[in-house]
């Protein structure tokens, strides 16, 4: 695996193909700075559902959706490093068992800080649902806007990207679905 060092060193490279002097005071620190916000953006990497959503308790016979909406996150295009954000709808009905809801936007959260597309972090949040909370059902829904096509490209500044992915009754149930569609848009 590269080291600090050497992606330091990396950082400094593509500096002196931008620039003549990459070694002017403005830039002198900004190879330590950029693998510095490196490591926050992509704390992901050092993280794991499990562990993210292992606390759980007894949901008291509650059988309806719970709903976390409007989670903001930030996340980078593995495509051309650049960031994308939106908000995401997270929800699920429990069977026995519930999670605190911060878990639900740490989730999205773990998923965002790595290298993604907006597809993948949607159908690895249902994953992670699925396989740590054994719901009657789960749906995500993201809406986001994407850096690599506001700034170049074809640069649209206002078109926002939705993906979705629905597992259990809500992918089975139009009833279940029409009511998760209700509350997020109350
Ligand atoms: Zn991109």
């Amino acid at each position: 695996m590269t080291t600090r060092g050497e992606a330091e060193e990396a950082v400094k490279t593509l500096l002196g193909y931008i620039e003549k002097d990459p070694s002017r005071e403005g830039l002198k620190d900004t190879p330590s700075r950029v693998i510095n916000s490196w490591d926050e953006i992509f704390a992901g990497y050092r993280q794991s559902p499990g562990e993210v959503l292992s606390s759980t308790f007894n949901g008291e016979g509650y059988d309806g959706i719970v709903l976390l909406k409007d989670i903001e996150f930030h996340s980078t295009c593995e495509h051309h490093l650049q960031p994308f954000a939106g908000s995401a709808h997270v929800a699920y009905i429990p069977t026995d068992r519930i999670v605190g809801i911060s878990k639900l936007a740490r989730i999205v959260d773990l998923h965002s800080r790595r290298l993604q597309n907006q597809e993948r972090i949607t159908m690895d949040v249902a994953d992670d649902l699925e396989e740590h909370l054994s719901p009657l059902g789960c749906a995500v829904i993201i809406e986001a806007s994407h850096g690599c096509m506001q700034c170049r490209g074809v640069r649209k500044q206002n078109a926002t990207m939705t993906t979705s992915s629905m597992r259990g009754v809500f992918f089975d149930k139009s009833e279940a679905r029409s009511e998760l569609m209700r509350l997020i848009r109350d």
